[in-house]
């Protein structure tokens, strides 16, 4: 699954989704005939946009929603970009929460980790389970 590419003529741009409270790429090309849009759980801070394509300026006047990583969870999940940054994590208690978020962002983040009590319970990269091994049958 392609989510970007290195093409001159690409068109991407960005906003700042509240309720997930990361930045949100769209992203087109025309040479490689891709549409990817989607969340990067990576860019966390919102005043610290992305720094390719075009960047929308988030509303600061905009009414406070709940957003999903104020929620306590027992598993942390963190999502690293091409340049080992991560954003703050996406709590979960429930294994099958954890899997359907992994499976919705396992290839447009270069690395995903799952963190309970100091240990690495989930890994993922470059859109593969690592482990835990029964993972794997999902790659
Ligand atoms: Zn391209």
């Amino acid at each position: 699954m392609k989510t970007n590419c290195e093409c001159l003529e690409k068109n991407e741009e960005w906003h700042f989704e509240e309720q997930l409270e990361c930045w949100y790429a769209i992203r087109e090309c025309a040479s490689c005939t891709y549409y990817w849009e989607g969340p990067d759980h990576s860019k966390t801070n919102r005043s610290s946009p992305p720094l390719t394509g075009i960047v929308y300026k988030p509303n600061d006047a905009a009414d406070k929603v709940d957003s999903i990583r104020n929620r306590p969870g027992q598993f942390l999940v963190y999502c690293y970009d091409e340049h080992g940054r991560y954003g703050s994590p996406v709590g979960f208690n429930e294994v099958k929460d954890i899997f359907q978020f992994c499976e919705l962002n396992k290839f447009s983040h270069k690395k995903i980790k799952v963190i309970s009590d100091d240990q690495i319970n989930v890994l993922v990269q470059y859109g593969s389970y690592v482990f835990p091994k029964e993972w794997t049958q999902y790659n």
